[in-house]
């Protein structure tokens, strides 16, 4: 059974947490695809080029401490490289298609690598709440940052992943819009829910 969920957003929506919700209630296989611009992120960072990365990255790639805020901007730099899009694009599409069922989240998945998904959802809030979300996470795990440094990053991403040329951040045609900025968590994964039961 070929079943493909996309998952779309700005960065701290609560893509991440949907996403590995609906695919644990569903029993689907979960791809969190910003963890590949990520590991061509860092891979740059420690003075890689960006296209021989992504041509090579590996699941061992993905593994080690890829969300600090460094590795966030340098992945949506990478990002608006043609060249590292069409290098990821293949190991998607077929995760997309393996059998038992499929949750991808990312910015482009409804709109360019799954544009035949079963379901999309596009998962949005307002930048100043993902803002403090993405600012309390990285406190807990003892990344010392300030509110500001935060809200200007998140600014700063959803301006570059929006507007570049090459499969810009915006929501598929035909998705459903979850607006997460005041609803409680399992309100939103409560609503991806059914919009997927609803397409089976
Ligand atoms: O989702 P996450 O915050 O981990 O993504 C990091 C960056 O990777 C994003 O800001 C975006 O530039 C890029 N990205 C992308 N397309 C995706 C997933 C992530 O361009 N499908």
């Amino acid at each position: 059974m070929i079943f493909t969920v996309a998952i779309d957003g700005p960065a701290a929506a609560g893509k991440g947490t949907i996403s590995k919700a609906v695919a644990d209630h569903f029993g689907f296989a979960h791809l969190d695809t910003g963890l590949l611009y990520r590991a061509v992120g860092a891979k740059v960072l420690a003075g890689g080029d960006p296209v021989q990365a992504a041509k090579a990255l590996t699941p061992k790639d993905l593994e080690g401490d890829l969300r600090t805020p460094e590795v966030a901007q340098a992945a949506s730099r990478v990002a608006v490289l043609s060249d590292v899009r069409a290098a990821l694009f293949e190991f998607q599409r077929s995760f997309a298609a393996r059998d038992g069922g499929a949750v991808l989240d990312g910015r482009d998945i409804g709109t360019v690598i799954c544009p035949d998904a079963d379901v999309k959802l596009f998962v949005t809030a307002s930048a100043e709440i993902r803002a403090e979300r993405r600012y309390l996470e990285l406190s807990e795990k003892g990344i010392e940052v300030t509110r500001e440094d935060v809200l200007e990053d998140v600014i700063a991403r959803d301006k570059r992943d929006s507007e570049r040329s090459e499969a810009p951040l915006k929501p598929a045609e035909n998705a459903v819009v979850i607006d997460t900025s005041d609803l409680p968590i399992e309100v939103a994964v409560a609503k991806a829910v059914s919009a997927i039961k609803a397409c089976r």
